[in-house]
C-alpha cells in the first residue's frame, strides 16, 4: 500500500509496478512475459537478412534484453522479429519443432484488472462463433494451442477454424498453466487512468469499480498496459426508441429470438454472422446496412475461404425468400409493438418485426485516457471492414508517443495487423521494455 495524493486528497492505494487493463489475448501475452516466461530461440531458425540472422544468434538466449531500436537500425521491424519465430510459415508447426521456446525467470510486480475473464471479448461472442482464421493464429506463444488440445483430449486440426468453446477454455488454461490467475482480478471495470500528482512516487493513478458491489478501488503504478480491446466502447445507433424491449445491442444465439421476423442492423462480420445464423434456423430476416451493395458483395467474394461466407454466396444466389437486404439504408426509429422506420434510397418505409439486433461494432475506450489530452492516432483500415484508430507508438517498444509509461496492447497499437496473429508478438516488445527499465532482464 502507498499513500498518494489524488483529486480526493490524501489516499491509501494499492501500488503495483505494472497494471494491465483488459484480460483479452492482448493483455494476457504481456502478463505471461512479465510473470517471467521469457522467450529464447533454439535450433535451425533463419531470418531473411544475414545481418538480422547474425544479430538474432548473438542474442538468442535472451532476446528481451537488447534494445529493439537496434533492429530498426538494421531495417527490420521489431514486432516481425518475434512474429517470424512464432509463425515462420503459414501452417502450424508441431510444438516439438518450434524454434521459439520459453523459460521461467523472476516475475515483475504486475496486476491485471479486467471485466471479463481470460479470453476477453471471446467470452461474449455468439454462442456458436467460429474464428476467421486457423487455431494456431489465435494462440499465444507461451502455451501452444496444440499442447492445450492434446492435454484436454481435443482432437483438432491446428490449421482449421476454432469454435469459441475451444478458444475461451484455451485462454483460461493459458492463465492457469502459466500461473497468472493469482494476479488477475475479474469483474473490475477501470473507470479512468490519470497521471499521478507530482508529489507521488508512482506515475499513474488507475481508478476502478467492482462490477458486482460497485465498490471503488484506486491503484497506483509505474507502467500501464492498455489492453481494453476493440469493442470496449460500443457504438450507439442514432435512432429513436432504442430502449424498446425488442431491441438487443448484441447477438448471441437464435434461441434468444423466439419470434419470426428479426431485423439485423450492421454490415460488418458480426452482423453478417447474426443475419445468416438467424436465417438458417428459419427466421425471416430484414438486414439493414448503410453501405452500398457493391461493398458488401466484395466482402462476401473476398471471404469465400470462410465457410459462412460461402454460405452467404448460396443465400444470395438462392431465392432469398426469407432474407431481405436493404443497402444504403438507415433505421431511424423503433416504436412500440415492433414498428420500425427505415430510410432507404427509395424513401422512408415502415416494417413490423418481432426483434431487432444491433451489431454496429465499437472502438477502444480511449475516453479512459481523457486526462492526458489529445492523443495521436493512426487510422487503420483493412480490406475486411475492420477499422480502428490505433495509438501511435514507438515501433521498438510499443510505448505510446503521447503517454510515457503507457503501452497499448492488442491492435490498439499502430504497427500491428487487425488480428491476434498480427499483434501477439507486440507483447515481447512491451514486456521487454518494462523488464529492461525495471532491471529484471
Ligand atoms: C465476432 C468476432 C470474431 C473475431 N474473429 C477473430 C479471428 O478469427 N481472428 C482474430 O485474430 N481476431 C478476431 N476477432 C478480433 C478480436 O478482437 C481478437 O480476437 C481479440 O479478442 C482482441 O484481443 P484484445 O486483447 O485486444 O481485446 P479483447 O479480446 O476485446 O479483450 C479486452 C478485454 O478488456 C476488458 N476491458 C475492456 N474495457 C475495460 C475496462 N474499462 N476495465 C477493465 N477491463 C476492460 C474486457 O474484459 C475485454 O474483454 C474477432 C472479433 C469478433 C468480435
Amino acid at each position: 500500500m502507498r499513500v498518494v495524493w489524488n483529486r480526493e486528497g490524501l489516499n491509501l492505494v494499492e501500488h503495483h509496478s505494472v497494471i494491465i487493463v483488459g484480460g483479452g489475448p492482448g493483455g494476457l501475452g504481456v502478463a505471461a512475459t512479465l510473470e517471467g516466461w521469457h522467450p529464447h530461440f533454439v535450433g535451425g531458425y533463419s531470418f531473411p537478412s544475414q545481418e538480422v540472422q547474425q544479430f538474432a544468434q548473438q542474442h538468442e538466449n535472451n532476446p528481451l534484453a537488447f534494445d529493439p531500436h537496434e533492429l530498426l537500425k538494421r531495417r527490420h521491424r521489431p514486432i516481425e522479429f518475434f512474429r517470424m519465430r512464432h509463425h515462420p510459415i503459414q501452417d502450424a508447426i508441431p510444438p516439438d519443432e518450434w524454434t521459439l521456446k520459453f523459460s521461467k525467470h523472476r516475475r515483475a510486480d504486475w496486476l491485471m484488472l479486467t471485466t471479463d475473464g481470460p479470453g476477453g471479448l471471446w467470452n461474449n461472442v455468439p454462442r456458436e462463433q467460429m474464428t476467421l482464421g486457423p487455431a494456431h493464429w489465435m494462440e499465444l506463444a507461451h502455451y501452444p494451442i496444440g499442447r492445450f488440445f492434446k492435454q484436454t483430449g481435443r482432437n483438432r486440426d491446428l490449421n482449421a477454424l476454432v469454435h469459441r468453446d475451444d478458444l475461451v477454455p484455451y485462454y483460461q488454461a493459458y492463465a492457469e498453466e502459466l500461473g497468472l490467475n493469482d494476479h488477475i482480478r475479474t469483474g473490475i471495470r477501470v473507470t479512468s487512468i490519470e497521471p499521478a500528482d507530482d508529489d507521488n512516487d508512482a506515475r499513474f493513478i488507475v481508478s476502478s469499480i467492482d462490477q458486482n458491489s460497485e465498490a471503488p478501488t484506486t491503484y497506483s503504478c509505474d507502467y500501464v498496459v492498455f489492453g481494453v480491446g476493440p469493442r470496449s466502447a460500443l457504438r450507439k445507433l442514432d435512432a429513436q426508441g432504442i430502449d424498446q424491449d425488442y431491441v438487443s445491442d448484441a447477438y448471441t444465439h437464435p434461441d434468444d429470438y423466439p419470434g419470426d421476423r428479426v431485423l439485423v442492423i450492421g454490415g460488418g462480420r458480426s452482423a453478417d454472422w447474426a443475419a445468416q445464423e438467424l436465417h438458417d434456423v428459419g427466421h425471416t430476416v430484414v438486414y439493414v446496412m448503410r453501405q452500398q451493395a457493391d461493398v458488401h458483395l466484395k466482402l462476401i467474394n473476398d471471404s469465400q475461404h470462410l465457410p459462412y461466407y460461402r454460405r452467404w454466396g448460396e443465400i444470395l444466389t438462392g431465392d432469398q425468400a426469407r432474407m431481405g437486404l436493404l443497402y444504403g439504408s438507415k433505421v431511424t426509429a423503433f416504436e412500440s409493438g415492433g414498428l420500425v422506420s427505415i430510410t432507404t434510397p427509395e424513401g422512408v418505409t415502415q416494417i413490423q418485426i418481432d426483434h431487432a439486433v444491433i451489431e454496429i461494432g465499437g472502438d477502444p475506450d480511449y475516453q479512459l485516457l481523457n486526462s492526458f489530452g489529445e492523443l495521436t492516432f493512426h487510422a487503420k483500415r483493412d480490406n475486411f471492414r475492420f477499422q480502428i484508430n490505433q495509438m501511435v507508438v514507438d515501433q521498438a517498444t510499443f510505448e505510446s508517443v503521447d503517454i510515457p509509461g503507457l503501452y497499448p496492447a492488442g491492435y490498439a497499437a499502430q504497427g500491428t495487423g487487425l488480428s491476434v496473429i498480427g499483434f501477439h508478438a507486440g507483447c515481447f516488445l512491451i514486456a521487454g521494455d518494462i523488464l529492461r527499465r525495471t532491471g529484471l532482464v
